[in-house]
């Protein structure tokens, strides 16, 4: 079967860098009209210069500014994007950050702001996913979803993270709003998956594996023997996304050479 995202429109979160970037690209490789979001000013530029890549490489993409985690900037996120490109098709719940802290040192604040991002920021934007897929509705001359969701999670919705308490809560979190949301929606034929990466090289690990001791330490837990690269998510989405998928929902999908195999 050929997989193609021609003729979708694809919100992916937190787009400007890591992760969130390499899915985007993925999916405007495949075909998908792709919405690279961004929090703030500061992330503009790293924005524009991904939606740049898109186009040069053939894909079609727009930059669009929106911290997840508040609901007024992300209603009018789908607002402007269902005005402009007709309706959403893909949402990449992706953004994401850690504060961490030792359990009895976490202030408050490090606690919301991940809850707020992480969990709250992922259900403002499945909210509005969904409402938009239901306005829409099912195409009735196709049999395949009208509507993909893929909440970015993690290896620590199920392993346990000392020292990421509100990390890891936030993770296992999202575990079961992913398997809710299939359930509830699935008659209306929409899927909600996730996807659980292991360890990824990109900018929120910068300081974790700098030395090569740590390198050596992390390697020890991954049976693949290496790092993972963005394009291995990016990969996953595309896959997820697409009509190949068409009967996974309510599914983590761990992608994290083989770290999980410790766990079972
Ligand atoms: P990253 O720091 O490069 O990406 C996170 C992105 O989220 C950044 O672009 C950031 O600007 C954006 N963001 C932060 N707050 C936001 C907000 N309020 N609104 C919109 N965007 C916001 O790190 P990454 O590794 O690419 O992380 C992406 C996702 O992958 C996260 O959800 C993270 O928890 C998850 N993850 C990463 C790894 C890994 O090893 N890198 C492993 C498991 C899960």
């Amino acid at each position: 079967m050929e997989i193609s995202l021609r003729n979708q429109v694809a919100i992916v979160t937190g787009a400007s860098s890591g992760i969130g970037t390499g899915i985007a690209k993925s999916l405007a490789s495949s075909g998908a009209t792709v919405i690279v979001n961004h929090s703030s000013e500061r992330s503009l530029n790293d924005a524009k210069t991904i939606v740049r890549e898109i186009i040069d490489a053939g894909g079609k993409g727009i930059t669009y500014q929106c911290d997840v985690s508040k609901e007024d900037q992300v209603v009018k996120m789908f607002q402007d994007v269902v005005a402009e490109f007709g309706t959403v098709d893909i949402l990449i719940n992706n953004a994401g950050i850690q504060k961490d802290a030792k359990f009895t040192e976490m202030t408050l604040d490090q606690w919301n702001a991940v809850i707020g991002v992480n969990l709250t920021g992922q259900f403002l934007c499945a909210r509005e996913a969904i409402k938009e897929f239901l306005r829409r509705g099912i195409d009735p001359s196709r049999s395949v979803a009208c509507g993909k969701i893929i909440h970015v999670s993690s290896v620590h919705e199920v392993i346990p993270w000392a020292g990421h308490a509100n990390y890891a809560a936030s993770k296992g979190a999202i575990r079961m709003l992913m398997q809710t949301l299939a359930q509830e929606y699935g008659a209306d034929k929409i899927r909600v998956n996730s996807i659980c990466p292991g360890a990824i090289q990109t900018p929120i690990n910068t300081n974790a594996w700098n030395t090569q001791e740590a390198m050596n330490s992390l390697l020890a837990l991954i049976p693949y023997n290496r790092i993972g690269q963005p394009q291995d998510i990016g990969n996953l989405a595309v896959f997820l996304a697409s009509d190949a998928s068409d009967y996974i929902t309510g599914a983590s999908i761990f992608i994290d050479g083989g770290m999980t195999t410790f766990e079972s």
